[in-house]
Order: structure tokens, then C-alpha cells, then sequence
């Protein structure tokens, strides 16, 4: 993706709490301390706390995935005048003052949403239902939790949370029902008035329809003429194998809907993978730990290992074989939709019984004897 306008001006660390050289895992854990503390469920009607939270939420999006937060230091490391910000597929040229920088069309909108925000003023539900342009929705967010298993292999699933949908009376059209929207007279349904200022002139949103191009005369009574009311809602989402502990997954539209006739935000799914019994993971690979006997180890011997697939491998323990030493089962790991698959990864461990039998500990006996004449510890001069 291309680097945002908003990256030379905002300071995604601060806003995270961390400093520029934290580790990823320190954003993900300061981030989703945040975010409990922020969410809207926890801070019902906190209009500060849930801006709060959209930042926290952007900053992450970019800090907390490796590929962005690369570009970000770069962008940060060479300042505003790096110049070369073409969005790909973006649109305007923007040849202000400013010094030409082109900006996307999302930044474009961005902007000019600025512009015509800031005149007006309040923002409650009389001047929704008329002169209120449409309104991207909220992006929203919601933690999944799964099984260890489900996040090996994928899975298809879904959450449950209560957002702004699509209003169920007038099917989002704001208007009454047995009425309709009508064309605002002003911009004749156009949504935008020509305007010119100087330098750049551009189409500016019609100020008597808020840029819908159209007008409600009778709102609706259940969503007061905005299109969305708060209800609950179940979202199906598919995860890919290999999902992390901590991953976002970004459903596109899939947020609250939008206000107006606005596109509808975002949904971020955070993955809390709960543990295993018995097996680990280690980014593609999953790991486990088998104890072997202090014979088997000297000896070397042939052990049944479980996979998280079900069917068991033998793996062979060579003779002399050190507690510690891992080995790995090729392509019995994750396997993603993309890219390699991941290895199983065998770390055997001598175990010490704690009690022994008469026999065993005449057998231990008689290996001390014999052994007796060269100490492991040799080498330590002592
Ligand atoms: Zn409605
Ligand atoms: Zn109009």
C-alpha cells in the first residue's frame, strides 16, 4: 500500500504507548491493552474514548504489521519532502501550495470531508436526517477466539456483535415508509455544486442535501432518517490456516453501516488462539516436546510421536543422542493456503525418575561404577 498523507503527521508509537524500537510483540500487547480499555462496549456514549480507539486502531493497523510499519519509519526517517507519493490507482494531482503532492482519492476525500465538516456544526439528529452528507460508517472490531486446532488448519466461523446496519424499516433510504427520498432542488440531484477558489477549483458537496442528491422529507421514525439502526448482527468469517495469536483480520465493509447513503467501515476480527495440551507453534512450525528414557537417549530407539493431524510418525532417536536436541517431522506443521508448509518440531527430554525399583537402582549403581573414571565435568578443571 502507499503511504498515507497521515503518516508524516501522526506519531503511531506515541499514540501506542511504545517507543520506535519496540518489538512487534510489545505493539501487540500494548495495543490490545488499549483496546480493552477503549471499546465502545466498555465506554457506552464516551465520544473521546471511542476516538481514542480509532486511533489506537489506525496506528496498530500500520505499526503492527511488519510490511507498513517498515514504510512508516521510512516515511518518518525521511519527512514530508521525500516526495514520490503516487497512490497507485489514486486519482488527483493537487498542485496547491503545498508543493504537488498527489493524494489518494481516499486522502482527497479525507480532505475535503475536513473542509465541509468543519462548518457544520452540532451534528445531532435534526441536522442528520436533512443536511447530513453521507458518512463513511465506524470500523469496528471484535475478538475471535480459537481453538489451537481451528487456527492450524482454518476455519469458517463467525462473531456476533451489535452494530449500525442497514435500517430494517426503510431498508437504509432514511424516507418513511410509503414515501421516498426526492430529489434535492438545489443541486438538482447532482449531490455537488461547482466551486471555484483561485488555484484549483473542484466540485464542492451540495450544502441543502449534504452531497446525496437527495432530500427526506419524511424521515423514517425507526433510524430517524439516517439508514442505519444499532442492532445485533452475526458476521461469517473465513479464517486462513497458519492464523497468529494476535492477528487482525480486516473484513472489508463489514463494519457499521454507513450514515446517508455512506459506505459502510471495516471490521477487524482479532485471533486469540487458545493453547494446546500438547503441542506449540513457532510461526508455520508446530513444536513439541517428548521425553524419552535415559537408555532410549544413550541407545537410540524408535518412538511413536502424535501430529496434530491424528496419525502418528516414528521418529528415529540416533544412539547418543543429547536431552534437548530437536528434530523435525518435514511437512507435518502448519500448511498455509500460500507459501510453504510448516514442519513439526520434535524436542526430546531424558527423563529422571524420581523412584526407582530395586533392580533399577542396582542397574544405575553399577553404570556410576563403570562410568566413574571420566566425569563430564573435566573440562571444568575442578
Ligand atoms: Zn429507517
Ligand atoms: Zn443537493
Amino acid at each position: 500500500m502507499a503511504p498515507q498523507r497521515e503518516w508524516f503527521e501522526k506519531d503511531y508509537y506515541a499514540t501506542l504507548g511504545v517507543t520506535e524500537s519496540a518489538s512487534a510483540k510489545e505493539i501487540t500487547s500494548a495495543y490490545r491493552k488499549l483496546a480493552r480499555e477503549l471499546h465502545p462496549d466498555a465506554n457506552p456514549g464516551d465520544a473521546a474514548a471511542e476516538e481514542r480507539f480509532k486511533e489506537v486502531s489506525a496506528a496498530y493497523d500500520v505499526v503492527g504489521d511488519p510490511e507498513k510499519r517498515k514504510e512508516y519509519d521510512e516515511v518518518r526517517r525521511l519527512g514530508p519532502m521525500a516526495g514520490g507519493f503516487g497512490a497507485p490507482g489514486g486519482a488527483g494531482g493537487f498542485g496547491g501550495p503545498t508543493g504537488g503532492f498527489n493524494f489518494s482519492t481516499e486522502d482527497l476525500g479525507d480532505l475535503l470531508g475536513g473542509l465541509f465538516n468543519r462548518g457544520r456544526g452540532g451534528g445531532g439528529g435534526a441536522t442528520r436526517t436533512r443536511g447530513a452528507g453521507p458518512q463513511r460508517g465506524r470500523d469496528l472490531e471484535a475478538e475471535l477466539h480459537l481453538r489451537f486446532e481451528d487456527a492450524v488448519r482454518g476455519v469458517t466461523t463467525s462473531v456476533n456483535l451489535t452494530s449500525d446496519a442497514t435500517c430494517s424499516t426503510c431498508h437504509g433510504s432514511g424516507a418513511r415508509p410509503g414515501t421516498s427520498p426526492t430529489v434535492c432542488s438545489r443541486c438538482g440531484g447532482r449531490g455537488a455544486l461547482e466551486d471555484n477558489q483561485g488555484f484549483f477549483s473542484f466540485s464542492q458537496p451540495c450544502p441543502a442535501c449534504g452531497g446525496r442528491g437527495q432530500v427526506v422529507e419524511d424521515p423514517c421514525p425507526t433510524c430517524a432518517g439516517t439508514g442505519v439502526e444499532r442492532r445485533p448482527r452475526t458476521v461469517k468469517v473465513r479464517i486462513p490456516a497458519g492464523v497468529d495469536d494476535g492477528q487482525r483480520i480486516r473484513l472489508k465493509g463489514r463494519g457499521d453501516a454507513g450514515r446517508n447513503g455512506g459506505p459502510a467501515g471495516d471490521l477487524f476480527v482479532v485471533v486469540s488462539v487458545a493453547a494446546h495440551d500438547v503441542f506449540g507453534r513457532s510461526g508455520r512450525h508446530l513444536t513439541l516436546t517428548v521425553p524419552v528414557t535415559y537408555p532410549e537417549a544413550v541407545l537410540g530407539a524408535d518412538i511413536r510421536v502424535p501430529t496434530l493431524d491424528g496419525e502418528p510418525v516414528t521418529l528415529r532417536v540416533p544412539a547418543g543422542t543429547r536431552s534437548g536436541r530437536t528434530f523435525r517431522v518435514k511437512g507435518r506443521g502448519v500448511q498455509p493456503a500460500k507459501g510453504p508448509s510448516g514442519d513439526l518440531l520434535v524436542t526430546v527430554e531424558v527423563a529422571v525418575p524420581s523412584q526407582l525399583s530395586d533392580a533399577e537402582r542396582a542397574a544405575v549403581e553399577a553404570l556410576a561404577a563403570a562410568e566413574s573414571s571420566t566425569s563430564p565435568r573435566a573440562h571444568l578443571g575442578v
